[in-house]
């Protein structure tokens, strides 16, 4: 069923430099909400929430370096963006992280660490059903690709779900910044995208 986001939500921005960005623009649309792919500092200044993709973290974070977006991401999530990190994006939006390659770095916004690759190679890609705090209905179907955990979380996270075979946490959100280990783009199911865009429609 197509969801609508209602007219007082402003666009909602995709980090459009490496991953699962149509996916993301997809899911955002059947949700109601207008999606615009983000490569340049200045649009973040025309919208009101950001997806940071799963994909490569390494990538991400060289070619946000490259595009001059380093610095104004991290500035515009410190002044309160709402913020929804997948995979990849969960480690850009990680204070602290275990297993980064070459001098990596985050954007950062989440008190938490997270371990990258924590689950293994991509042959340890699995599928998971996770009961998530805040969302109603039926365990989501989730997705994992070379996924990260999460390690530790400081007071100000609230733990929205756990990996029930691995005792994992695996979605957490911290005021409008939300992040999950698995990608939630690539199942029919748009709940996490509804809610995202709730968050984004209630900061502005
Ligand atoms: N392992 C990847 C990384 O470190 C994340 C994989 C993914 O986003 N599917 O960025």
């Amino acid at each position: 069923m197509t969801q609508h986001a209602g007219p007082a939500c402003p666009p909602v921005g995709v980090l459009a430099l490496q991953g699962d960005v149509a996916e993301h623009i997809a899911a955002l649309t059947a949700v109601g909400a207008a999606a615009v792919p983000v490569r340049r500092p200045e649009q973040l200044d025309e919208i009101g929430g950001l997806i940071i993709p799963g994909g490569e973290s390494t990538t991400i974070w060289k070619l946000a370096v490259a595009f001059d977006l380093m610095e104004p991401v991290r500035k515009r999530i410190g002044a309160g963006l709402p913020a929804f990190g997948c995979c990849a994006g969960m480690i850009m939006l990680a204070d602290r992280m275990v297993d980064g390659t070459g001098g990596q770095e985050t954007f950062g916004g989440i008190d938490m660490t997270v371990r990258r690759n924590a689950f293994g190679r991509q042959v340890d890609s699995f599928e998971s059903d996770i009961e998530l705090r805040g969302i109603a209905g039926p365990p989501l179907r989730a997705v994992f690709i070379r996924a990260p955990w999460v390690e530790r979380t400081g007071p100000g996270v609230e733990v929205l779900g756990m990996d029930a075979g691995t005792d994992r946490i695996v979605a957490v959100r911290q005021g409008p910044l939300l992040a999950t280990a698995f990608h939630p783009e690539l199942t029919p199911d748009v709940r996490l995208h509804q809610l995202f865009v709730d968050i984004v429609r209630e900061q502005s």
